[in-house]
């Protein structure tokens, strides 16, 4: 029987919980995954009495969906969306629109939307954000794709979508772009997501280090900076990570017991090689992905702490000196980590714009910056009160070439920037390694400066290789024989 509104494939955590969020809006849902006792045991457990039919066979499972189809993958990315992709074909009639919802690297689904174009029918390509709970109350959904899909499953993912505003009634979900754009922005999404990650650990070492906060201390610093301009779900669940109790009847807390090797899954590091591609400068998330992998040589660390010294206290008094008049007394310690922290995560903010906006260049994507602002403003990882002014700057300016540009920002850098140089500058002196708030202050430096030693680059380029240059002072192309100038 085809009266299903919505068909769903991939039945692991973000599937079953998107399954039951459409259906709470008042979809019929059908439902299949390849290991079919999921579905059994779904529709006996979560969905019990709920308007789903489940499916055994893919065959099966296009069937119940009433025409145009609207049949969305939550599948594991790769050779995984392909193989379904092919199944799917054959058994979907023209206009039929198949859905790929997962973590998919954007030319994947640049290639794919032309092959299920080719086949008569459309292809979304969303980003879906939010984890396990934004599949089940409202994620952050950015789709792109085949533009026609969209009039069909706009009032769906609008309504499964996270809400923001002062009524709560303003999606997170819009169309991007076509092709792969949708995904693109999720994957700058989740690059922006390692930088404010790394930003966060970085202040969180500091305060541990030099402030010499405990965890209840770090709470209370937390929170309060949960109600300023840092208000952000990370900051948030740091702030609650800091009072969770091990769980494992050991004394203390949990996040003390935690090794400190972290994991990755690759999206940052997608954002950081597709910048290089570029040639734009997003260093925030590129960092960020290094100190993971830093963090990952354990081992080796371990061996590396018992050889190499940093400043010992004995014989680096006037180092210590310096770094103590650097960051003052506690309260203008914890107030400069606050702004070394704030003005970092703008830098980062504004690299990945700056980055979006090469890419929709390269790709002819069209790409709205303020509407994405405002699609991560609930719902995802990165939500946060500060995306509001991103949308704000976007939407005063269009065609702004970077964020740090627009007066909000300008002026919240000028504001943070004593604290901020002070924080890196004693992390420096302390040998505390802060590489993320030191490369956003670098970029920062970097930017704002007219002239780069980049002239010398280009000699030192000319004279081993004959790269040419140009001058200052002349129009043209420029080679020099070096040797005989001197
Ligand atoms: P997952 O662990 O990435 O994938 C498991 C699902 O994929 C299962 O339904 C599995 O079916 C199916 N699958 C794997 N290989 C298959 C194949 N060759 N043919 C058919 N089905 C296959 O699941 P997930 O964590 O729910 O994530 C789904 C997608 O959302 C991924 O792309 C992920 O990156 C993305 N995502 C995840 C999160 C998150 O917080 N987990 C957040 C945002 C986006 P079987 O049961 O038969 O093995």
């Amino acid at each position: 029987m085809s009266d299903c509104d919505f068909g769903l494939i991939g039945l692991a955590v973000m599937g079953e919980n998107l399954a039951l969020n459409v259906e709470s809006r008042g979809y019929k849902v059908a439902v299949y995954n390849r290991t079919t006792e999921k579905v059994d045991a779904l529709i006996e457990g979560r969905a019990a009495g709920k308007n789903f039919v489940g499916c055994h066979s893919i065959e099966d499972f296009v069937k119940a969906v009433k025409r145009p189809r609207k049949l969305m993958m939550l599948v594991k990315a790769g050779p995984a969306v392909d193989a379904i992709i092919d199944q799917l074909i054959p058994l979907c009639e023209e206009g039929d629109i198949i859905i790929d919802g997962g973590n998919t690297y954007y030319v994947d689904t640049e290639r794919r939307t032309k092959k299920v174009e080719d086949a008569g029918l459309l292809f979304v390509g969303t980003g879906v954000s939010g984890g396990e709970e934004g599949a089940l109350k409202g994620p952050s959904m950015m789709p792109g794709g085949s533009k026609d899909a969209w009039p069909h499953i706009k009032e769906m993912f609008q309504a499964i979508s996270a809400k923001v505003g002062p009524n709560n009634d303003i999606p997170c979900c819009e169309w991007v772009g076509p092709r792969g754009a949708g995904h693109y922005v999720k994957m700058v999404h989740n690059g922006i997501e390692y930088g404010d990650m790394q930003l966060i650990c970085e202040a969180y070492q500091l305060l541990k280090e030099l402030g010499g906060l405990n965890n209840d201390e770090m709470y209370d610093v937390f929170d309060k900076w949960n109600q300023g301009e840092l208000q952000s779900y990370l900051i948030e669940i740091s702030r609650d990570i800091f009072s969770a109790k091990d769980d494992q009847g050991g004394d203390g807390y949990l996040v003390d017991k935690i090794l400190d090797v972290a994991g990755a899954k690759g999206t940052g590091k997608w954002m950081s090689q597709l910048a290089l591609d570029l040639g734009v400068p997003s260093t925030l998330v590129t960092t960020a992905v290094f100190a993971r992998g830093l963090s990952a040589q354990k081992e080796a660390r371990v061996r590396a702490s018992k050889i190499l010294n940093g400043p010992a206290e004995g014989s680096n008094a006037a180092m210590a000196e310096g770094a103590k008049a650097l960051i003052g007394d506690r309260e203008q310690f914890i107030e400069a980590v606050r702004k070394a922290l704030y003005a970092s995560k703008i830098v980062s903010y504004a690299q990945g714009f700056v980055q979006l906006q090469a890419a929709s260049a390269e790709h002819d994507w069209n790409l709205d910056y303020g509407q994405s602002a405002l699609l991560w403003r609930g719902g995802c990882i990165i939500r946060a009160q500060f995306l509001d002014r991103i949308k704000e700057a976007f939407d005063a300016e269009p065609n702004l070439e970077n964020l740090l540009l627009y007066p909000y920002f300008e002026q919240a850098l000028e504001a943070a920037q004593e604290g901020w140089r002070a924080v890196v500058a004693a992390a420096s002196l302390l040998g505390i390694p802060v590489p993320a708030f030191s490369t956003a202050l670098n970029y920062y430096d970097g930017y704002r400066l007219e002239r780069l030693p980049a002239n010398l680059l280009q000699a030192q380029r000319d004279y081993f290789g004959a790269h040419t240059y140009k001058r200052v002072d002349k129009e043209g192309t420029f080679h020099s024989e070096w040797l005989d100038l001197r």
